[in-house]
């Protein structure tokens, strides 16, 4: 069966389901696919920065709170290190970011979609972007067991870090990926002793995110060096283990955590650093992760993904107006200037965050000047 619409969105995550409310709000014929059936799972930190919170604002969207999403507000983050004495950092300035379960925020945001006049085809999991000359002109996909085509004049990928589109139009630059690996557990009532702040724990060749839900429960991050990608994100016995194990190496927090119960499943992802040449393609452009994702450790990706949406918007209407590929390639200059001072500041952090010494100064001056450390907490929460 060949399905029509104007825009076909593949991917309902943040940018995904960004995007489309934009584009169905100027009465654009939006259908958004997903290979998953909401609410679904996303092994994330479950922090929206600042930034991505200001973002929610603009889009209208900042009301999903009052509509029953369970947040809670983050103040900013202690950073505790193996080598250092640690400091806290706060926005200030009555800036704050959210905690919140993406499997809620996800599926709010993509019933504001839906609310805004997208059509949502869930399970449906894209295998081939489909062309007419050099042109894209849909996407095929797997729907229970049956290819089904999707007609549409403009194709976005927001299909996250490994994205089909991407790759299926050979923007992804392969063979980048970084080693690392991400296992996110829930725990059960733990949030309450967190007091409005975040946890970061960093040790050579590990980091450890512990951050207050909504819900009550605690997001533990474990995120650590790999030799190797270990695979599918679903539970495994291997990764039961994995995390109890990894938490060993933050004494002071697992013994904090002695005892809280895990709620729901242990979710996994990695590796990271899944750069594009570009993104767009006559008749296509990326959002989101699949625009570019680099790691995890600064907790940027929701901003990011809620920013691309906003700053694809005019051109994807120019190009659905004009057919005038330029606009897509104006989006793509547009999406690079803006986060390129993001990035820069990702890859310091990193590059001290990955040098013990280093790592060591830069506490202790954090430590003995607090101020710093809410500037730099600032320009990384994107506020
Ligand atoms: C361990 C970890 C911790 C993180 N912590 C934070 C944090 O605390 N704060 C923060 O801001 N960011 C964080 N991030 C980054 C953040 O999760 C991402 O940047 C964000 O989810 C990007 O949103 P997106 O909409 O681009 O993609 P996603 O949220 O990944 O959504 C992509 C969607 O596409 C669907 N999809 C994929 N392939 C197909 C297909 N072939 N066909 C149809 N549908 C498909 C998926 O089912 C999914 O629903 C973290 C990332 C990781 C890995």
């Amino acid at each position: 069966m060949i399905r029509e619409a104007e825009v076909a969105v593949v991917g309902a995550g943040p940018a995904g389901s960004a995007l489309s409310a934009r584009l169905a709000s100027q009465g654009r014929q939006v259908l958004c696919l997903d290979s998953e059936e909401f609410p679904r799972e996303k092994a994330c930190g479950d922090c929206l920065n600042p930034g991505g919170v200001a973002a929610l604002r603009r889009l209208q969207a900042f009301d999903l709170a009052a509509s029953g999403l369970e947040r809670r507000p983050l103040r900013g983050w202690s950073v505790r290190t193996a080598q250092g004495p640690g400091f806290s950092a706060e926005y200030g300035r009555g800036l704050e970011g959210w905690g919140v379960r993406r499997r809620d925020f996800d599926a709010a945001m993509l019933d504001y979609a839906k609310g805004r006049g997208t059509r949502f085809l869930p399970r449906a999991r894209v295998v081939e972007v489909l062309r007419s000359g050099p042109r894209v002109s849909g996407v095929l996909t797997r729907v229970d067991g049956r290819f089904r085509s999707v007609r549409a004049r403009l194709v976005v990928g927001a299909d996250g870090l490994r994205s089909v589109v991407a790759r299926r139009l050979g923007l992804a630059i392969t063979g980048s990926g970084r080693r690392k690996v991400a296992l996110v557990v829930h725990l059960a009532g733990a949030a309450s002793a967190l007091d409005g702040l975040g946890e970061l724990w960093v040790t050579p060749g590990a980091c450890a995110g512990l951050a207050p839900l909504g819900d009550g429960s605690a997001n533990l991050t474990l995120v650590r060096d790999v030799e190797r990608n270990p695979g599918a994100e679903s539970e495994s016995p291997l990764r039961r283990s994995a995390w109890r194990e990894l938490l060993q190496r933050f004494p002071g927090l697992a013994r904090r955590l002695d005892g809280c119960e895990r709620d729901g499943e242990i979710l996994a992802s990695g590796p990271f650093d899944r750069p594009v040449q570009r993104a767009f393609w006559p008749g296509a452009l990326l959002v989101g992760d699949a625009a570019g994702y680099y790691d995890p450790f600064t907790g940027e990706g929701i901003y990011r993904a809620l920013r691309s949406a906003e700053l694809a918007e005019p051109y994807a209407l120019e190009y659905l107006e004009t057919g005038d590929v330029l606009s897509l390639a104006e989006y793509v200059r547009v999406l690079r200037a803006e986060f390129r001072v993001g990035r820069v500041l990702e890859r310091f952090v990193l590059g001290v965050v990955n040098r013990s010494g280093l790592l060591a100064s830069f506490a202790w001056a954090f430590h003995r000047a607090p101020g710093f450390g809410s500037w730099l907490l600032r320009r990384l929460g994107d506020a």
